[in-house]
């Protein structure tokens, strides 16, 4: 059994962003990430805290617009119409989840497509279905297909099962293994939490990603012997042991299914690390598309 090694594989992808920036600075071009977050929940702050940090190692230009949860629906409009005129600004993420009074979909539609990084616009979401370059992946299902195919795991021609169907994951990664290409060229199944008898479609996949947000979910009887895992489960289960008093879990029984897999990734340490890793690289590519490089 091999582990497929999330930070290894990021590294990676973060020395490819490297070069890229060294080569864009020569020419005079920074890029620039802004990540605004509404309101103070810890979990999206510490996202929006490793993003910002990633990006200033990387010597990237960083926004952090941290906004009180009281902000409105036009403030926040007018927030991103700035960042969307803003030049010295090539990516835009508004950290998920958002208060109650903000509605999300329309301040997704209102960042401009070439700036939408985490690829959730309904432009970018339809150039991924098109299989057009110029648009931008989900940063998550992108780090996935990254760790199949630096992990030498053969999609051509395989049976892929996708356990949810979310925008963020389930649903991109599945396009994403059925497109035409070098990590594509899957044959994919998708399923979901209305899925009868889920063991027997999951028992069936050589290459089987869970994305469901239940701790532990795909047991030893979901996984045929010599599958490769994704787990792109983060769950928070409590753990008196721990300082935190909480510890992360995927989705998968690590182990006991890791024993019957070709390949898995553990959590931590897997898909985690690629999600950040892909959002530089989505942000360096938006500056190179912005600049004509
Ligand atoms: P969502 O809750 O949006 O989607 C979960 C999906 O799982 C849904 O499609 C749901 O089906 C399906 N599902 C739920 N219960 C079952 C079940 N019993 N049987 C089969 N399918 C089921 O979650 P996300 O896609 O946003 O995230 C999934 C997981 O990935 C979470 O643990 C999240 O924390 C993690 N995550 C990790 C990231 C990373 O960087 N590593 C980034 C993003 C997410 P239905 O549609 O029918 O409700």
């Amino acid at each position: 059994m091999t582990l497929i090694s999330g930070p290894q594989v990021a590294e990676k992808v973060l020395s490819e962003c490297r070069r890229d920036i060294t080569q864009l600075k020569a020419d005079g071009h920074t890029p620039g990430l802004a990540v605004v977050l509404v309101g103070d929940d810890p979990a999206s702050r510490a996202y929006v805290r490793s993003k910002d940090k990633k990006c200033r190692e990387l010597g990237l230009h960083s926004v952090k617009l941290e906004l009180p949860a009281t902000t409105t629906q036009p403030e926040l409009l007018d927030i991103v119409a700035r960042l969307n005129a803003d030049p010295a600004i090539h990516g835009i993420l508004v950290q998920s989840p958002p208060p109650p009074q903000i509605d999300e979909a329309a301040i997704v539609r209102a960042i401009d497509p070439a700036k939408d990084v985490d690829g959730f616009h309904p432009v970018n979401v339809a150039k991924l279905a098109l299989e057009d370059p110029s648009g931008f992946v989900p940063c998550t299902p992108l780090g996935c297909q990254r760790l199949l195919i630096e992990a030498g795991i053969e999609t051509k021609g395989a049976h892929a099962v996708v356990v949810g169907r979310s925008m963020i994951v389930g649903k991109p990664m599945a396009m994403l293994l059925m497109a035409k290409g070098t990590g594509g060229d899957a044959t994919v199944t998708v399923a979901h939490s209305r899925t009868r008898d889920l063991p027997s479609i999951t028992r069936q996949a050589d290459i089987l990603i869970a994305a469901i947000g239940r701790p532990h979910f795909i047991r030893a009887e979901h996984v045929k012997a010599g599958a490769v895992v994704i787990d792109v489960g983060i769950n928070r289960v409590e753990d008196p042991s721990s300082e935190k008093g909480y510890k992360l879990v995927g989705d998968v029984a690590f182990e006991e299914v890791a024993p019957k897999c070709r390949a898995i990734t553990p959590v931590p340490g897997g898909v985690g690390p690629m999600t950040i890793a892909m959002l530089m690289a989505n942000t360096v590519k938006a500056c190179r598309q912005a600049v004509g490089h």
